[in-house]
């Protein structure tokens, strides 16, 4: 057997497991044993029912004494209850929609159960904990799974592999890098990060792998930058833009200033920009865009702007239009949905250099769009673009300069995982004027008032957006919520029936899409009722009223981000969360939301609370797969690993040794994934 075998080739395996593993993207033993847990059930101390905690997870061995039947309490819920005793203490156990196990588990025979612990007077209670096996100890590995696989199945065949192919793994680290940082040979590190003795070994296999990870980006970032900077782009002669920043209405901030500046700079160098500009919600990023854009129009070249939804494609290309008028520059769209006929007049006056400045969505990636002379490259909103786009784009010129607009803060270590190949300028200041928005934590109870508080506004001529969660009833959620387009009919038949009520969401013909939104910045529209459509970037000033419906359904950064669509005017503008949930933790992290305005501290919190993967729905994020690390508690690690790439690319800058030829391997796997 190989590490190249099929999964076939393990006892317990069959061409039906084999196709769970696929969904898993494992398709080879080696693939299996590069799928790590994503934690552990900590055995190592089972507690007395009168010992366990309510502030973490506990393991209590306990017989179970009796066991109920198991009842359908609505519609897609069961549950069964279960009571169990360490012949001190009583233990009351229920599960939800866990029929299968509960069938599983006998009378009068002990089990080890694992997960939260509610403390009461004759001894405590838990809800849907793990049921174990009495003879199992250590740390139990727990691995991303799918319908179909358990954690032990997995487990019992990770232990079949290891024990036949784990001689055979092979070591991806130089011997100098070992040495030097201390690390474990891979083929350690892989045996304990699925079956460690303790938490010592456990510790050291978790930093062997991170540090690969880190390394291996590092190495992959530095190698995409370095190309970049090897080719040979346009430099632009250093035009005065203050005729455009004059004619903008507004004074640009100081931070908006620089940030032109830098950009101007890069654009004058023959090595092509390669820069991100991270700003929060507001902080004027189109300026700065428009900027660039007049300068490269004066320098004779064409802009590109590629934004990630057509609603905000369209709605940059209305604010362009207006900036660029009165200097006789033509902006064009172009978007997927368009007309095959529009969009070949589009493409032919982009061909031909008519259409100085274009923005579009990913229909601009597009093979056949040739532009006439194509210098800079925009793209707002990056974090849901891959690497592999960004470049795909910029091989539409000849080395065009390129700027990455982001509106999340990312915080810095993420933002050099995710953006290592540029460089870094951050809009650190709002327009003056800017007043917070007042965002208030509410109960669906007190939803009439919100309701009302639209209405008034409406009444006084001002618009108010209602978001709501898109989600439709599934197995897994119990509670059906509102579809965004059945809570647009109610409101505005019922709450809103003297309001203008829009509805936008995300299935929506483009075309009627763009109708309603247009509707909605001509003020035609008082409310709009959406789903998460509006979240990036839409920008209605006259806007100043945000009520998301079940607003614990969403992060913190999208709500953040989603809050950001008011308080764009000089008028005192309000974001009101309803949420029913009962979950303190959920209540805490919707208090965060409402106590701050500062987009860098939710995004923090937001990452402690769901890890880098989750921060961003990692399909779109172009986040790479990073398997074990963990941004926010690693950035020692990290450190370590980015001086350990600089010393490694001084000695061989193109990673043409044999030492570093399996690193070079990897960097190549990883930089595929990460174009999403
Ligand atoms: P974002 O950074 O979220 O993309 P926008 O570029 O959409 O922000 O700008 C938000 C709003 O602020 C827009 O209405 C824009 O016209 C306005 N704005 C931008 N810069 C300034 C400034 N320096 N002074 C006043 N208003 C500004
Ligand atoms: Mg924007």
């Amino acid at each position: 057997m190989e590490l190249s075998s099929r999964l076939t080739a393990l006892k317990g395996v069959g061409e039906k497991r084999e196709k769970l593993y696929q969904k898993l993207g494992i398709n080879s033993i080696g693939e299996l044993l590069e799928h790590y847990p994503r934690g552990y059930l900590d055995l190592t101390g089972t507690l007395a029912i009168k010992d366990a905690s309510d502030e973490h997870p506990c393991a209590i061995k306990a017989t179970v004494t009796q066991k109920g039947a198991t009842r359908p309490i609505r519609k897609g819920l069961t549950v069964s209850k279960i009571r169990a005793t360490d012949m001190e203490r009583d233990l009351l156990i229920t599960f939800f929609n866990a029929k299968y196990t509960v069938d599983a588990i006998e009378v009068g025979k002990e089990y080890i159960f694992y997960g939260d612990f509610t403390k009461r007077l004759t001894g405590g209670e838990m809800n849907s904990p793990a049921v174990i096996s009495p003879e199992e100890s250590g740390f139990l590995p727990q691995y991303p799974l799918t319908e179909g696989l358990s954690s032990k199945m997995v487990s019992a065949q990770m232990k079949t592999a290891i024990e036949c192919c784990g001689k055979q793994i092979k070591e991806t680290l130089p011997d100098s890098v070992l040495k030097k940082y201390g690390l474990c040979s891979k083929e350690k590190a892989i045996r304990a990060i699925h079956f460690p003795s303790g938490q010592e070994e456990l510790e050291e296999a978790k930093k062997r792998l991170i540090f690969e990870e880190f390394l291996t980006f590092s190495l992959g970032m530095s190698l995409t930058k370095g190309k970049i900077r090897e080719e040979s782009g346009n430099a632009f002669s250093n035009l005065s833009t203050e005729e455009f920043t004059e004619s903008l209405g507004f004074e640009l901030t100081g931070a908006q200033k620089r940030v032109v500046a830098e950009c101007k700079k890069d654009m004058c160098s023959k090595i092509p920009m390669s820069r991100l500009i991270q700003g929060d919600v507001g902080s004027g990023k189109t300026a700065v865009a428009a900027s660039c854009m007049f300068f490269a129009a004066k320098n004779g070249y064409q802009s590109a702007m590629m934004a990630p939804t057509e609603v905000l494609a369209s709605q940059h290309k209305a604010t362009l239009e207006k900036m660029f008028a009165p200097f006789g520059i033509k902006v064009g769209l172009l978007t997927g949905s368009m007309k095959a006929s529009e969009k070949a007049a589009v493409k032919a006056q982009i061909e031909n250099g008519e259409i100085t400045i274009v923005t579009g969505t990913h229909a601009l990636i597009q093979e056949d769009v040739v532009f006439n002379n194509l210098g800079l490259i925009i793209t707002d909103e990056q974090h849901r673009f891959g690497v592999r786009q960004r470049m795909a784009l910029s091989k539409k010129g000849t080395a065009p300069h390129t700027i990455v607009m982001s509106a999340t803060p990312i915080p810095r270590t993420l933002a050099f995982v995710l953006y290592g190949d540029l460089d870094v300028s951050v809009l650190d200041e709002m327009p003056k004027n800017r007043i917070p928005v007042k965002t208030y934590l509410i109960g669906p109870e007190l939803s009439q008032r919100a309701f009302n508080f639209v209405r008034n506004f409406a009444k006084e001529g001002k618009q108010s957006y209602i978001v709501c969660p898109l989600i439709e009833k599934t197995e897994e959620t119990t509670l059906p919520l509102e579809a965004a387009a059945d809570l647009a009919e109610q409101i505005a038949g019922q709450e809103l029936v003297d309001c203008n009520v829009g509805l936008l969401h995300g299935r929506m013909k483009p075309a009627e899409k763009e109708r309603v939104m247009r509707a909605f910045s001509d003020n035609l529209l008082q409310v709009l009722v959406s789903t998460t459509v509006i979240e990036v970037g839409v920008d209605v000033p006259n806007a100043v009223c945000m009520v998301i419906e079940n607003a614990d359904r969403f992060g913190l950064s999208q709500l953040h981000q989603l809050r950001g669509r008011v308080g764009r005017g000089a008028e005192q503008s309000y974001c009101i969360l309803i949420s029913g949930t009962k979950n303190p933790e959920t209540k805490r992290r919707l208090e965060v939301i409402a106590k701050t305005a500062d987009g860098f501290k939710v995004a923090e919190e937001d990452l402690k609370l769901r890890g880098p993967g989750d921060f961003f729905g990692y399909r779109q994020s172009g986040l790479p797969m990073l398997k074990m690390a963990d941004m926010m508690t690693d950035i020692k690690l990290l450190e370590l690993a980015k001086k350990a790439a600089g010393e490694i690319l001084s000695d061989d800058p193109k990673l043409i040794n044999p030492e570093n030829r399996e690193l070079y391997k990897n960097i190549q796997k990883l930089l595929e994934e990460t174009a999403v």
